[in-house]
């Protein structure tokens, strides 16, 4: 039992005054040096020093209080983390005390969902090794049922505030698993960095409605405010639609950058894509009851039978709530595409079961690569990355696979006729199969559009003159440049 003296201690590091007020916690970032002090059987030990807070807002700040349902909540602390070796894109876990029942919850919001877990007993066999685990195959969990793994990776804990319920230590590579299952339920093995056991977080996605804080602030991710960013090759003025976007692709002169802390810095030239997106960066549509804007544009291909197949794949961002959303066209036809959580899925391989309806495979799978990419991407896309899809047809449309090494995800593709299309966007109907800058022409309705048209004309003209010109800035290695990604 922890009595009141035993709350209070000064900071191993630095010897400011520390309080321990939340019964439930193993460590405490030190107000004062930053340092991860952990509770242990012999006292506070001092762990490693957190980075500076980075700046990712939240309603949920260290002291606000509020009613979750009809239970009193706290909110003790927060960790931020991001992926090992693709910094610059952190997300954080927020720490809630429910004091009435003397239990805690780790919050995050991602993608326009919230999330709650809460550390588990780990089944009476433990959890399989994680070198066991891949993207798209079940878990057993014991008591705690069937999960399937989304993904495999890991994480460092950058910076944190406040109590803590576990003991981070900062920088430290760990690993991890998340799972989901039917029901919005999600989960996290954290399997930190192999020196002890893993823990086991599970919960579910929450509607933020049912949290009221006591400062009547409603609990919403605020709005991404469209902010631009100045392109670092052209100086071109790029609007920033996505507060989730991790690396942009200028489209006005094809350079690839990462984003980081609201600024871009420059990767490399990205080849040209050989047509024009047919709805331009920047459009915006009611499509299907929801509000939505063309961030990104991507031309993907495979290969079967050696021949080359293509097909053009838009992005749209909907908002916080909403998320992404995509296009794609292929050959003239059209199709809306919706992400699944990947625990809606019932997967046997060879047909998936969902909402009840069962999708079967009617050809191969393939391997997709992406070829040409312009706009904002919330992942650190790259020329050449490459997924394994299959499409399984069922009711309604198909369920479209796509596994990565670290990662499945699922998604449901139905039909988009093209005066649906037309209309959401509110531009003519679109034309057949779009096979070249005579079909974007037609449709281009916006000022993005037409400067980027007049660039390709100005390039097209400087290859006629004699050939793209060193000084030209970014477009020297256009159609034939590789990947700019990992460096
Ligand atoms: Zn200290
Ligand atoms: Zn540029």
């Amino acid at each position: 039992m922890t009595s009141p003296l035993d709350r209070q201690a000064p900071c191993p590091n630095c010897g400011a005054p520390m309080t321990f007020k939340f019964a439930g916690a193993r460590a405490q970032v030190c107000q004062h040096c930053k340092f991860v002090v952990a509770r242990t059987d012999l006292g506070l030990a001092a762990q490693g020093r957190m980075a500076d807070l980075i700046e990712i807002p939240t309603p949920l700040r260290v002291g606000v209080t509020g009613y979750w349902g009809a239970d009193p909540f706290c909110v003790e602390g927060r960790v931020q983390m991001d992926r090992a070796g693709a910094p610059g894109a952190p997300w954080q876990e927020i720490l809630l005390s429910f004091p009435a029942k003397g239990t805690s919850a780790w919050v995050a919001y991602a993608q326009g969902r919230w999330y709650a877990t809460s550390e588990q007993a780990l089944p009476p066999g433990g959890v399989p090794p994680l070198e066991y685990l891949r993207p798209g195959g079940t878990v057993d969990l014991g008591p705690h049922g069937h999960w399937v793994v989304a993904e495999v990776g890991q994480r460092r804990v950058v910076s944190g505030e406040g109590e803590l319920s576990s003991v981070p230590a900062p920088g430290a590579i760990t690993r991890y698993a998340d799972i989901s299952a039917a029901g919005g339920r999600f989960g996290t093995i954290d399997y930190g960095d192999g020196r002890a056991p893993p823990e086991l977080y599970l919960g579910q996605q929450f509607d933020p409605a049912a949290l009221k804080l006591e400062s009547g602030l409603p609990l919403e991710a605020p709005e991404a405010k469209v902010t631009a960013v100045d392109c670092p090759n052209c100086g071109g003025n790029l609007p920033l639609l996505s507060q989730q976007s991790e690396r942009v692709v200028c489209q006005y002169c094809g350079t690839a950058s990462d984003l980081s802390a609201g600024k871009l810095s420059a990767l490399g030239p990205s080849p040209r894509p050989p047509i024009q997106p047919y709805l331009p960066i920047g459009s915006q549509g009611l499509l299907r009851g929801c509000q939505v804007v063309v961030v990104g544009f991507l031309i993907r291909s495979c290969v079967v039978e050696g021949e080359r197949y293509d097909w053009r794949e838009y992005l749209l961002f909907g908002g916080e709530r909403v998320g992404y959303q995509w296009l794609i066209e292929q050959d003239g036809g059209w199709q809306h595409v919706v992400p699944i959580e990947v625990g809606e899925i019932l997967d046997s391989g060879g047909s998936v079961i969902f909402r009840g309806g069962q999708y079967y495979f009617k050809e191969a799978p393939v391997t997709a690569t992406v070829d040409y990419v312009l706009g904002e991407f919330y992942w650190k896309v790259e020329i050449g990355e490459r997924v394994e899809a299959t499409e399984l047809e069922g009711p309604g449309g198909k369920v479209s696979r796509e596994v990565a090494p670290t990662e499945v995800t699922y998604s449901f593709c139905s039909p988009l006729p093209a005066a649906e299309l037309g209309q959401a966007f509110g531009i003519a109907a679109p034309p057949g199969a779009t096979t070249g800058a005579g079909g974007f022409l037609g449709g281009c309705a916006n000022i993005i559009g037409t400067i980027v048209v007049v660039i390709v004309i100005c390039i097209v003209i400087a290859l006629f003159i004699g050939g793209v010109g060193d000084g030209d800035g970014g477009y020297s290695g256009s159609g034939s440049s590789g990947s700019w990604g990992g460096k």
